[in-house]
């Protein structure tokens, strides 16, 4: 088994689209940053990259890459999932918190966590989404996730040889 850690920010900017593990939320802000910004699909993402020893996000996907400006953050969740069934590994659970002083996470927790499950391919009730507010810290314009991930090796690590390419 391996377990992988995430940790991300952005700051909040007025004029631009909310999205928080993949869900599009209404908010007068929404989170700044080469791509989307969507804070918790990062720190999902670094999770299982880091639960390999691979490359963390920033380094596969540069911020100074134009390819990645504004791009949609499933991508990056996408290539950490292949990576991790190239290395013969399934994703047993994920966790996670998201720190941010608004909006309200609660009403938007079931579609965020459907989402990420989605995305993912791990059942909902696997899937862990918990929000609170950053009291005392001062981080009031900006979201926080933190994210863990537990894989476990699938029943074909024979997947390994098919793409060499990926385990580098
Ligand atoms: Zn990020």
């Amino acid at each position: 088994m391996r377990i992988g850690y995430g940790w991300d920010s952005h700051e909040f900017k007025r004029g631009i689209p909310l999205k928080i593990g993949g869900v599009e939320i209404a908010h007068d802000k929404g989170l700044g940053g080469h791509s989307d910004g969507d804070v918790l699909l990062h720190a999902i993402t670094d999770a299982l990259l880091g639960a390999l020893a691979a490359p963390d996000i920033g380094t596969l996907f540069s911020p100074s890459d134009a390819r990645w400006k504004g791009a949609d953050s499933a991508v990056f969740l996408l290539e950490a999932l292949k990576r991790v069934k190239s290395a013969g590994y399934k994703i047993v659970n994920i966790d996670s918190t998201l720190i941010l002083a608004a909006p309200k996470i609660g009403p938007h927790s079931a579609a965020i966590r459907a989402s990420v499950s989605k995305l993912t391919g791990t059942p909902a009730t696997c899937v862990g989404i918990k929000a609170k507010t950053p009291e005392g810290m001062g981080t009031d314009n900006a979201a926080i996730a933190h994210a863990v991930v537990l894989l476990e090796r699938g029943s074909s690590p024979k997947s390994r040889k098919s793409n060499p390419k990926q385990r580098s």
